[in-house]
C-alpha cells in the first residue's frame, strides 16, 4: 500500500467527502455488466473515489482501496506503453478518431480495411495489445509490472476466474482478431494474442492504484520514480485520444459533463486526468446504457463542478 506523505496537501479530500456523501444519497445508480458473471454479482451500490497528486499523495473516500475489475481502462496503460516503445509507427495501424458505433462493434472494420478507429475500442486495443507483445513477449507481465511500479502496489494482480470467464465468452473478441489478422494487421497468433487481451482485462486495482498508475498523464508522460515513459506531446496524445474516444459511445457526454480525458470500463471504473495536477479513478460498478458507471460519471462531474478544474 502507498503510504501518505506528511507533505501532503489532500487539498481535494473535503470536496471527496462531500461528493461521497451526495452519492449516498442518491438512489438507482444503473446495472452491473452481466456479460460474464464475476462482473454481475457485483453490488451496485459499492462506491469509491481517489485522487493522487503529482508527488505521489494518494486519498480517497468509500470503496476506494477495493479492488475491482479494470476491465477497458487497461487499454489506456498498454496504449502508453507501445506508443513508449514504437512511436508514431503505431497510428500506421490504429487510428485516433471515435467510432461512433459500440465497442465490441465488426461493421467498421471491412470498409475500412482492418484499420480499427481507435487504440479504446475492441479492435483498436487487440492491435495495441498485439503490439506490444511483438515488442515484449509478454504484453501483459509487461502492464502488470508498470501498474505494480506506479502503484506501489506489489500485489496487483490479475483474476484468473475473470480472465477465463472472458475466454469462455470471447467469440466476438476472437471475430474481430481474426478478421483484422486477415488483413495482415495483427501479427501474433490468435490464441497468444486473446489469452493477452484477456488477462489484460482481467487486472484487479482499486482506486488508489489507478489514480496513482494514471498519474504519469497528469505529469506530462513521467513516471512515479521520475523517469520519462511519454514524451510531453505523447502524454498530450494519449490524453486527447481519451478525451475523444475513452468513453465508449458516450464521450461527447463525458466532454461535456466533466471535461477531463478519461477512460471508463464495464467494471464500473473510470480514471480520469488534470493535466499539470491530479489523477482521478473513481468506482461503482452500475453501469447506464452506454457502458460508463453512472455514479462515477456523476462523482467526476461534481469533481469538476466544485473544483473549476477541466481543460477547458
Ligand atoms: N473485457 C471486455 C471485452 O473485451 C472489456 C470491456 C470493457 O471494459 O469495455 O469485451
Amino acid at each position: 500500500m502507498v503510504i501518505m506523505t506528511m507533505t501532503s496537501s489532500r487539498a481535494f479530500l473535503p470536496v471527496l467527502e462531500r461528493i461521497a456523501e451526495e452519492t449516498g444519497r442518491t438512489p438507482g445508480r444503473g446495472r452491473p455488466a452481466d456479460y460474464i458473471p464475476a462482473l454481475a454479482a457485483c453490488d451496485p451500490r459499492s462506491f469509491g473515489m481517489a485522487v493522487a497528486e503529482l508527488d505521489g499523495t494518494v486519498y480517497g473516500v468509500g470503496d476506494w482501496r477495493q479492488p475491482f475489475s479494470t476491465q477497458s481502462i487497461t487499454k489506456v496503460f498498454t496504449l502508453a506503453l507501445d506508443l513508449a516503445r514504437e512511436g508514431d509507427e503505431l497510428w500506421e495501424h490504429v487510428g485516433r478518431e471515435p467510432s461512433g458505433n459500440p465497442f465490441n462493434s465488426l461493421v467498421q472494420l471491412e470498409y475500412e480495411q482492418g484499420i480499427p478507429r481507435n487504440p479504446f475500442i475492441n479492435a483498436g486495443a487487440l492491435v495495441v495489445t498485439d503490439r506490444l507483445q511483438t515488442r515484449t513477449g509478454d504484453a501483459a507481465g509487461e502492464l502488470l509490472a508498470f501498474l505494480r511500479a506506479e502503484s506501489g502496489n506489489a500485489s496487483l494482480g490479475f483474476d484468473q476466474g475473470v480472465a477465463a470467464s472472458e475466454s469462455q465468452h470471447g467469440d466476438r473478441n476472437a471475430a474481430l482478431a481474426h478478421f483484422m489478422a486477415s488483413y495482415g494487421n495483427i501479427d501474433n497468433e490468435i490464441p497468444v494474442l486473446l489469452d493477452q487481451y484477456f488477462r489484460q482485462c482481467s487486472v484487479a486495482a482499486s482506486c488508489a492504484d489507478l489514480a496513482l498508475a494514471t498519474t504519469f498523464l497528469a505529469r506530462h508522460g513521467i513516471r512515479a520514480d521520475g523517469t520519462r515513459l511519454l514524451t510531453r506531446s505523447q502524454a498530450k496524445q494519449v490524453n486527447a485520444v481519451m478525451l475523444t474516444c475513452g468513453t465508449y459511445d458516450a464521450a461527447g457526454e463525458f466532454a461535456y459533463r466533466v471535461g477531463l480525458p478519461g477512460k471508463s470500463g464495464v467494471g464500473g471504473g473510470i480514471i480520469a486526468v488534470v493535466p499539470g495536477r491530479c489523477a482521478l479513478s473513481v468506482w461503482s460498478p452500475g453501469l447506464d446504457e452506454r457502458g460508463n458507471s453512472v455514479a462515477g460519471v456523476a462523482a467526476l462531474d461534481r469533481f469538476t463542478t466544485l473544483t473549476g478544474l477541466s481543460v477547458f
